[in-house]
């Protein structure tokens, strides 16, 4: 049996973007928010360095815009970027009304430099900044009159009719769930899951995308996957998400050296190791290769107290036999932020009448080939505010059709180690192939290793586990089918077979 739920707007994730245009929304109608886990398991939780904005006296929304623009290596669109600085201030300064409490001395807010950016401009709590935003935001939005939320709720498809999207199927306790609504928006997060090493939370699988696709949206810019330069390298062991050491240590003056103690990364590029994130990622996966190790992190340079300062990694480094306060950090890079997507405008919108799509799901190309450090949760709160004010506006209700019936399921008995065995696979082929450095041999090594596990699209099930390596495998199909079409090497997508930019891709890729 499954149910019948009807509100006026649906908010698929729980993450800064959903939590951004519920907060809004529920200011004006019957609003269910949806999450496939509890409202602390995202990436908006983790996040550690902070939010960028042009806030102080010295730096204007025209220096952020032309540092995102610098970052994007040629692919953002301008129109997007515009927005975000313009927008990102007024939205921040609402966080801060709310009760978000970013660090000060001396009484002002203390902005924090991180890499590629030309002002201190990244507002900060510690090292726990996601966390600070997720609380005000999650105290703000559940607290409204008109908000339900739906935790452990797993949204399975979009429904469509008569071309437009008019709600979605979630499962709750194996149970299906028809939501209807006025309109829907997908803010489901990234997809760093479908890479063996990466600092994503579990929930990353990248449904939301994989959902829309199914459902007709275009997806756009796929093969721009942003790998993080430093995570904390401890061997062979494996976590589901590797431990993230923020940009911002760097920003504070961390040196990156090899094995052997030197400080490499001058070798590489002017702004050392303060270059693009694109470019310190391979910097240290280059000087990885030659030495056969890991590379380090030395903290000494950096003058504030490392435990007030970044209390987070400080505890978890400490936690793992390492006391950053006197020994170097071993790092390595991991798949961090996706900035490809669902293909969506400045209002939020997709091809699809109805459906929205904000956060990292969604891609308006705003981070181009390259994301600039600390941009994301800015992304997440001015486009899903941006989206939600534009949701408002759709007032009319759709016709609905008769409630959907949903397929009984095929029988999947003894399927969990075969979907278990799937999922590794998965990652394991996407990051031996389609990561920091790729050519063409590899994609079609991944490309033939995907296609093989096609009979994991033919299952008709409930179960979540199962509906989420399938959304790993469409996605990382995508992801693939992209990197192969664009032949030159930008921003994060870089090619060993084509290692120059080429001017006749400065356009999108767009399936
Ligand atoms: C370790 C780490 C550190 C970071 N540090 C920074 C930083 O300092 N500054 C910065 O700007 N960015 C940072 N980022 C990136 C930034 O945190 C993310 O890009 C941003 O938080 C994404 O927000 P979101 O709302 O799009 O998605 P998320 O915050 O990931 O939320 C996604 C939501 O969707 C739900 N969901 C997913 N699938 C389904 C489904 N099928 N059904 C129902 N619900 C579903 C999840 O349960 C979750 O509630 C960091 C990321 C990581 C991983």
């Amino acid at each position: 049996m499954s149910k019948d739920y009807h509100y006026d707007y649906l908010v698929i994730g729980s993450g800064i973007a959903g939590l951004s245009a519920a907060l809004q929304l529920s200011k004006h109608g019957k609003t269910a928010i949806i999450s496939k886990a509890s409202i602390h398991e995202s990436a908006t939780n983790l996040a550690q360095g902070g939010i960028a904005a042009a806030m102080t006296k010295t730096d204007t929304p025209d220096y952020h815009f032309e540092d995102t623009l610098k970052a994007g290596d040629g692919l953002c669109d301008e129109k997007a970027v515009k927005f975000l600085v313009e927008e990102g201030p007024e939205r921040v300064r609402e966080l801060i009304a709310l009760g978000a409490n970013f660090d000060k001395v001396d009484g002002d807010y203390d902005f924090t430099k991180e890499a590629a950016h030309s002002k201190r401009r990244i507002l900060h709590v510690g090292d726990s900044t996601g966390k600070e935003i997720k609380k005000t935001l999650g105290n703000a939005v559940l607290n409204e009159a008109l908000t339900t939320f739906f935790p452990s709720t797993f949204v399975k498809e979009l429904i469509i009719q008569n071309g437009e999207c008019v709600g979605c199927v979630a499962i709750r306790n194996h149970t299906p769930i028809h939501f209807y609504a006025k309109s829907s928006i997908i803010a489901t997060g990234g997809c760093g899951q479908i890479f063996s090493k990466s600092t994503n939370p579990s929930i990353a699988t990248g449904d939301g995308i994989a959902i829309a696709y199914r459902a007709g949206c275009k997806v756009q810019d796929m093969e721009f996957v942003q790998f993080h330069p430093t995570t904390l390298a401890l061997g062979d062991k494996k976590p589901i998400s590797i431990f993230l050491i923020t940009e911002a240590i760097r920003g504070e003056g961390a040196i990156l050296r090899n094995i052997n103690g030197d400080r490499f990364m001058l070798d590489y590029h002017p702004d050392a190791e303060l270059a693009p994130r694109d470019v310190v990622a391979r910097s240290i996966y280059q000087e990885s290769q030659k030495t056969k190790n890991h590379v380090y992190l030395d903290l000494s340079p950096i003058t504030q107290e490392l435990s007030k300062r970044f209390p987070t990694i400080y505890e978890r480094c400490m936690e793992s036999g390492i006391d950053i306060t006197r020994e170097f950090i071993p790092v390595s890079p991991a798949a961090h932020y996706f900035m490809g997507g669902v293909q969506t405008n400045e209002k939020g919108q997709t091809n699809i009448p109805r459906l929205y799509a904000a956060g990292e799901t969604a891609s308006l190309g705003l981070h181009g080939a390259n994301r600039l450090a600390s941009n994301s949760l800015l992304d997440g709160l001015v486009f899903g505010h941006a989206s939600a004010l534009n949701m408002i506006k759709e007032n009319e209700q759709p016709i609905i059709q008769d409630a959907l019936i949903i397929k009984a399921p095929k029988s999947n008995k003894n399927t969990t180690s075969k979907i278990r065995a799937a999922r590794h696979t998965i990652k394991s082929i996407m990051w031996r192939n389609v990561s920091i450095i790729r050519n063409k041999k590899d994609l079609n090594t991944a490309r033939q290793g995907l296609d093989d596990l096609s009979w994991l699209l033919d299952i008709t099930t409930i179960d979540d586990k199962i509906l989420e390596v399938q959304n790993m495998l469409t996605v990382s199909q995508l992801i693939v089918k992209s990197a192969l079409q664009r032949e030159e090497s930008r921003g994060a997508h870089f090619r060993e077979d084509f290692p120059k930019k080429n001017p006749a891709w400065k356009k999108r890729t767009i399936l």
